[in-house]
């Protein structure tokens, strides 16, 4: 299903359009760390408190971060230096050439159709190869014995961020999107989601081996 007009009138600024071929991807520029992706996903999907599908990944950058400023230091805005931060919303990017679902040796992870991937729970055997696999820290193994691993004993079955397909069938934007207050989860095709950080002057923050992942052939609309 894609986005009509009116659907999309209801969406974040940050939801371009849904569904068939959605992909998801950060403006690390708009991202303030606050966590309300975070929030919106546990609520959402009541997540567990010990568990997430997304987390906020900061790191500081240039000479501040070096000499052990952050901003959340007030020292380091007393003395005018700029915290130097990158924040960057990681949660599961739906890649085009997943290495996750490359590596899992019963197929419990599969790209789909519609290009999402999914876990189907009862063939996951919690062997964790996903999680070496994946450069973004998607997977989770949250305390649990279903499926399979239940009777080889394992890791767990994974968890995920699902891109809220469920949301996504019923007109809706996944819930970290929708409820990001600065727009810095983009969701729309891999053309609009370059065009929207060309517009912000926003760079895509990842090298060029993590976006041909991500994106595959359209990797090379993105800006660096
Ligand atoms: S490699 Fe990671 S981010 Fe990409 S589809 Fe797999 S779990 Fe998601
Ligand atoms: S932990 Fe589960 S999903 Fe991940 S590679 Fe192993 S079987 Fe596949």
């Amino acid at each position: 299903m894609s986005a009509n007009e009116s659907t999309r009138e209801r969406l974040s600024q940050g939801v371009m359009s849904i569904g068939d071929g959605m992909r998801i991807f950060p403006d690390v520029e708009a991202c303030i760390d606050c966590g309300g992706c975070v929030v919106a996903c546990k609520r959402t999907w009541d997540i567990p408190v010990d568990d997430q599908r997304i987390d906020i990944t900061t790191m500081l950058e240039g000479v501040e971060g070096e000499s052990g400023f952050n901003g959340r230091q007030v020292s380091a805005i007393e003395e005018g230096m700029n915290p130097g931060e990158t924040s960057l919303p990681m949660q599961c990017y739906h890649c085009e050439n997943a290495p996750c679902v490359s590596v899992c040796p019963t197929n419990a992870l599969q790209k789909k159709d519609n290009g999402f991937v999914e876990v189907v729970d009862d063939l996951c055997i919690g062997c964790q190869y996903c999680l070496s696999a994946c450069p973004f820290g998607a997977p989770q193994f949250p305390e649990s014995n279903d499926g399979l691993s239940a009777v080889v004993g394992s890791g767990g079955v994974m968890d995920k961020c699902t891109g809220c397909e469920e949301r996504q069938d019923v007109g809706q934007g996944p819930a970290c999107a929708e409820e990001c207050a600065t727009d810095a989860i983009l969701v729309g095709s891999s053309g609009e989601i370059a065009d929207e950080l060309e517009k912000r002057d926003s760079g895509a923050f990842f090298n060029d081996t993590a976006l041909e992942i991500i994106f595959g052939d359209d990797a090379g609309m993105f800006d660096r």
